[in-house]
């Protein structure tokens, strides 16, 4: 049993003093008691749960900053102009480049404060679209990166098979990302046997859009996948961008998500990631679904995707949570900043994004918390969708003993009551003042180090060294 000391901890929505936390052999608190137990040790700064990252495209931290430069007299850079950049960098990357990648933005997740990472994983194939030998090559890498690292890791493999609506034919450079249903379920289980699930290791699945996967294969696919891995997370990119709006009503006569919720039981297993282009009733849509939206505000900025329209939205108590997708930024208080910035910036008002309803008032503590219960619903799989009254996926008996411990020197943090933490975490430090993080009760790292972290940064720069030199 770890036991584990705080003297200012966020438990559940409130600030507590003086509590001792212990944790089992699973990782999971099995009880929060007042005063300080003679084994436990002493967590040195104000005491929040981990955040979940909802999305993430590991590989793509290998190219990012090399798609800010304008391409030629184009002035018409796009999410689909960067999108070929990234087809040209995918096109190189071995198994091992996957690895030391991955590993190198799991490291950068930790410092950051996230704990748990859902990978939206579809570079399956070799560069002429043959399976490896071994079919589930590239997820082995994915999983021996969080392994290395210590961070829990949701696997989410991706079902790619169309570059279009109406099941146009995949092109040469998403070869890699390519498969036909059965050969799709046959990752699953061959994932399942060698990687049984526990507690910092989960299997969802993912399609990966509607332009890259039929009606026909939802259809039949989602009975067999809710069997294959119960409960488990669903994941799908939807309504990220206007042009992919227009193409799904041009073909289905329907916008993406009036489309998803029309024709399948969208729940709390789901996660729509982006549902950027939304209406209102799309919003109140997702809200009473329970679906959790994946918002990725830096990387939405960064491919001019569009603003996410999340007051309405929490307005009607929808869930959410975030994901550093391109990696263009590793770093949680931009994300909740961003998110709360875009609102200001197109309303002209300040404190946008509070919970009025619940009395949560502070900015940074409504978006932390609710972005962590979102994130750990589309994360970790849940056999029922949980309350929507309570953050009851914050530190709390039953859950699981994902900590980060703020850092009570930096100075953002100088004499702040309990009441105004969150609030100078995000929108005062550049980020998240993170000291030490605990994953399943364990730690992972220490005063903002992590014991590999010289030899992951360095195999990582000879990885780009090859690649981009
Ligand atoms: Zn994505």
């Amino acid at each position: 049993m770890v036991k584990l000391y705080a003297e200012s901890i966020l438990i559940g929505s409130h600030w507590q003093q003086d509590k001792t936390l212990s944790i089992n052999a699973e990782g999971i608190i099995v009880s929060i008691e007042a005063g300080k137990d003679s084994q436990a040790v002493q967590l040195d700064g104000p005491v929040i749960a981990g955040m979940s990252n909802c999305h993430s495209h590991a590989f793509q931290r290998g190219f990012a900053g090399l798609s800010e430069y304008r391409s030629g007299h184009n002035a018409d850079d796009s999410f689909w102009s960067w999108r070929d950049i990234m087809y040209r960098f995918v096109a190189k990357l071995t198994p091992s480049d996957v690895l030391q990648i991955t590993r190198f933005a799991y490291l950068e997740m930790l410092k950051a404060g996230y704990t748990q990472v859902a990978e939206f994983h579809y570079l399956h194939h070799q560069a002429n679209g043959q399976s490896y030998g071994d079919p589930i090559e590239m997820s082995r890498q994915i999983i021996e990166a969080a392994q290395q690292t210590g961070i829990g890791l949701t696997l989410l493999p991706v079902l790619y098979t169309y570059a279009g609506f109406g099941q146009q034919k995949a092109a040469l450079q998403q070869a890699r990302f390519v498969h036909q249903d059965d050969a799709y379920l046959d990752l699953l289980s061959a994932i399942q046997k060698d990687y049984p699930q526990q507690k910092n290791f989960k299997l969802g699945n993912a399609f990966h859009s509607l332009r890259a996967v039929s009606q026909q294969q939802l259809t039949e696919l989602i009975p067999i996948l809710k069997k294959q891995l119960a409960d488990a997370p669903m994941h799908i990119h939807i309504a990220e961008q206007a042009q992919e709006v227009a193409d799904c009503i041009d073909f289905y006569g329907l916008r993406p998500v009036e489309f998803l919720l029309q024709n399948f039981e969208i729940n709390h297993h789901w996660c729509l990631i982006h549902a950027t282009h939304l209406t209102s009733d799309e919003i109140s849509g997702i809200a009473q679904s329970g679906a959790v939206v994946g918002i990725c505000p830096t990387t939405e900025a960064n491919l001019g995707d569009g603003v996410f329209p999340a007051a309405e939205f929490f307005e009607q108590q929808g869930r959410w949570a975030i994901g550093s997708d391109s990696h263009i930024a590793i770093n949680v208080s931009d994300e909740l900043r961003s998110l709360e910035y875009a609102q200001r910036l197109t309303r002209q008002k300040r404190v946008v994004l509070v919970d009025a309803k619940r009395g949560y008032l502070s900015v940074g503590q409504n978006l932390y918390l609710s972005a962590m219960q979102g994130g750990s619903l589309a994360c970790v799989p849940h056999n029922k969708a949980p309350s929507s009254n309570e953050i009851d996926m914050a530190i709390q008996v039953g859950q699981r003993a994902n900590l980060l411990v703020l850092d009570p020197n930096h100075p953002s943090l100088f004499s702040k009551q309990d009441h105004f933490i969150l609030d100078s975490a995000i929108f005062n430090a550049s980020q998240l003042p993170v000291k030490d993080v605990y994953v399943s009760g364990q730690r992972i790292i220490e005063d903002g180090q992590h014991p590999q972290q010289q030899k992951i940064t360095e195999d990582y720069a000879k990885v780009l060294k090859r690649l981009l030199v």
